[in-house]
C-alpha cells in the first residue's frame, strides 16, 4: 500500500479501489468503501473512507473495537449510543465499544466521512428483535433508525 494517496478529484484517491461497504445483504443502502491507509504492527490502524448516497444509510450495529471518524463531504446524522447526532464537514465523533451506532446521509448530496479502526477488529452485531424493541423505546432513535 502506497503513503501517499494524491487525491483525484471527487473524494477518489489514487490506486485506491472503490469496494463495496460489505459483503452481505441489505441492512445497509447506497454506501461505498475506500482503504486509504493500513499501518502495521507498530500502528495497526486502518483509515477508511466511506461515503453514503443520498437517502442511503450505515448497518445499525455494536461491536467491540472503536471507530474514529472524520466528517469531510456533505451533511448527516448519526445514531451513537442514545444520541442522535447532526454532522457537517470537519465534525468528529467516536464510537466507543459495544455502542450501537448508524449513520445516514441528509439532504441531497453524498455524506462522505474518514473513519479509523484497528486492523484485529471483532466482527459487528446487529440488534436482536429484543435490542432492537428495547432501541425503539427512545422514540427519536424509533423515529431514526432502519434496519
Ligand atoms: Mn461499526
Amino acid at each position: 500500500m502506497k503513503t501517499a494517496l494524491q487525491h483525484l478529484g471527487d473524494f477518489r484517491w489514487n490506486g485506491v479501489d472503490l469496494l463495496k461497504y460489505k459483503e452481505e445483504d441489505g441492512t445497509f443502502k447506497s454506501i461505498t468503501r475506500q482503504v486509504l491507509l493500513k499501518g502495521d504492527q507498530g500502528f495497526p490502524i486502518e483509515m477508511r473512507y466511506f461515503e453514503i448516497g443520498p437517502g442511503g444509510h450505515s448497518t445499525l450495529e455494536r461491536h467491540e473495537h472503536t471507530h474514529f471518524v472524520m466528517v469531510i463531504r456533505g451533511k448527516g446524522k448519526a445514531l451513537v449510543g442514545d444520541e442522535i447526532v447532526d454532522l457537517a464537514e470537519l465534525d468528529v465523533f467516536s464510537v466507543p465499544p459495544q455502542t450501537w451506532h448508524q449513520l445516514q446521509a441528509g439532504g441531497d448530496q453524498p455524506f462522505g466521512f474518514l473513519c479509523m479502526v484497528a486492523n484485529e477488529r471483532d466482527r459487528p452485531h446487529r440488534p436482536t428483535a429484543e435490542e432492537l424493541v428495547e432501541l425503539r423505546k427512545n422514540p427519536s432513535i424509533a423515529a431514526f433508525i432502519r434496519s
